[in-house]
């Protein structure tokens, strides 16, 4: 158990449960019942607006952080929903050219920009994909309860990234 009232601050290790839904109340996720989700606090593995709602949070907390789109998974481009037609992907690829293929591409506008595009649909000639985030452009709303705090041990510091509740998972 956690020994003290440690407050969430960078390097901290942090276990929670979370639900989240959109502004307008459609649940999204949550994280499963007896199993909170684990981070490492200040290296950006959890959405930005609810990393900084986290900060300066106890063992125990529990609170509502509301998480405008941008701070979340970014608004929706609308340059990263494409239609693409299919003789672009060589022909050793299409065959793999099916909803849920992803693939990373340019930005097409953002040059230098890599992104994950995701294919939703195909047709004869054309694939429909998109680069947007399922839940981009979405205002959130987190329902949190913190479950422990701790400091980081120096293994987590160097993997950069926490290594579940007690510290000893390892991968
Ligand atoms: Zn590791």
């Amino acid at each position: 158990m956690p020994s003290d009232n440690q407050q969430i601050d960078n390097n901290s290790v942090v276990s929670f449960h979370y639900s989240v839904a959109t502004a307008q109340g459609e649940a999204v996720d949550k994280s499963e019942a007896g199993e909170p989700l684990v981070y490492l606090h200040g290296q950006g593995q959890i959405v930005p607006g609810l990393e900084a709602a986290m900060k300066g949070k106890t063992a125990g907390a529990k609170f509502t952080a509301e998480v405008a789109a941008k701070d979340a998974y970014g608004d929706h481009d609308q340059e990263l929903d494409l239609q693409v037609p299919l003789d672009v992907f060589p022909p050793n690829v299409r065959p793999q050219i099916v909803p849920g293929f992803r693939f990373r591409a340019e930005h097409p506008t953002l040059q230098g920009n890599e992104v994950t595009f995701v294919v939703h649909q195909i047709d004869k000639e054309q694939a429909f994909v998109s680069g947007n985030h399922p839940l981009a452009g979405k205002d959130l709303k987190f329902d949190i309860e913190v479950i422990e705090v701790r400091a980081a041990t120096t293994e987590e510091l160097s993997h950069g990234h926490a290594h579940g509740p007690g510290g000893h998972h390892h991968h």
